[in-house]
C-alpha cells in the first residue's frame, strides 16, 4: 500500500488561503505520485478545494449521521459526495470530546458512508488519563467496535488525544505498539495512520515503523513548506524501502 499523508485543516483558513494551499499541495502530490495525499478542508471549502485536486484526494472532516432533512448546520454524505469527496474523517477526538460524538452516532455515520461510497477514516485514541490508568487497549478496542461489522473499505487514524495539537508526540515505538494492537483487532491490509503533532522533524521516525502506514497531520498541514517536506520525506522512505525488495 502507498504511504498516506493526510491534512486535517480543522476550522482554519479563509477561502483565498484554502485555494492557495490546496493548489500548492496538489502540485506536490502530482510530483510524488507514490504517496497518497488527502486534504480535509472545512466543508464550506470542499468544492473549491476539490476543483483544484487531481493527484490529491478530497476528504470531509465529518458528516452528519442523518441522510437529509431538518438538521440545520449539518452536512450529509450525499452532499460531500456531490463535491467529489472520496473520504471523510469520523470520530476525530475533537468531535468526540467537544461535540460529544458517540459510538452510536459514528455507527450511523458509517452507514451513510456505505450508502454514498465514501471511505471513512475512523479516528481512535486514548486520553492521557486513560493511558495512565492502563486503559489504552480497552478504550481503543471499544472505539474500534463500530467497524467490527463494517464490510466496506475503511482507514484508521490512531491519534492519542494527549498528542493532538499539543506539540507532544508519541515516540515511534509507542505509536507502533498501539498500531500493532489495532492491526490485531481489525486485521491486515487496512491502512493505519498516526496523528498527533506530526511535523517534518518527527515524521521520518514514525513512518519507518513497520505498522505505521501514514500520517494524519493537523497544525503542520497548514504550512505549505512544512507539509511539502512531509510528503517528500514519505516519498524518500518509500523509495528506499522499494529498493530493498
Ligand atoms: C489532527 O487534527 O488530527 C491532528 C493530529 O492535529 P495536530 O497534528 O495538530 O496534532
Amino acid at each position: 500500500m502507498k504511504p498516506i499523508i493526510a491534512a486535517n485543516w480543522k476550522m482554519n483558513l479563509a477561502l483565498e488561503d484554502a485555494r492557495e494551499l490546496s493548489s500548492g499541495i496538489e502540485s506536490v502530490a502530482q510530483i510524488n505520485s507514490d504517496i497518497e495525499v488527502i486534504i480535509a478542508p472545512p466543508s464550506c471549502f470542499l468544492t473549491e478545494v476539490g476543483s483544484r485536486l487531481n493527484g490529491a484526494a478530497l476528504s470531509a472532516q465529518t458528516i452528519s449521521e442523518f441522510e437529509s432533512g431538518a438538521y440545520t448546520g449539518e452536512v450529509s454524505a450525499k452532499m460531500i459526495k456531490s463535491c467529489n469527496a472520496k473520504f471523510t474523517l469520523l470520530g476525530h477526538s475533537e468531535r468526540r470530546h467537544v461535540f460529544f460524538e458517540t459510538n452510536q452516532m459514528i455507527k450511523e455515520k458509517l452507514e451513510q458512508c456505505k450508502r454514498y461510497q465514501i471511505t471513512p477514516i475512523l479516528c481512535v485514541g486514548e486520553t492521557l488519563e486513560e493511558r495512565n490508568a492502563g486503559q489504552l487497549k480497552t478504550v481503543i478496542a471499544n472505539q474500534l467496535d463500530v467497524v467490527a461489522q463494517y464490510d466496506e473499505i475503511f482507514y484508521i487514524a490512531y491519534e492519542p488525544v494527549w498528542a493532538i495539537g499539543t506539540g507532544e508526540t508519541a515516540t515511534p515505538e509507542m505509536a507502533d505498539k498501539a498500531h500493532q494492537f489495532i492491526k490485531n483487532i481489525i486485521g491486515e491490509g487496512i491502512p493505519i495512520l498516526y496523528g498527533g503533532s506530526v511535523n517534518s522533524g518527527n515524521i521520518d521516525g514514525l513512518l519507518t515503523m513497520p505498522n505505521i502506514d501514514g500520517a494524519l497531520v493537523g497544525g503542520a498541514s497548514l504550512k505549505l513548506d512544512e507539509f511539502t517536506k512531509m510528503i517528500e520525506i514519505a516519498a524518500q522512505i518509500e523509495r528506499v524501502s522499494n529498493e530493498k525488495v
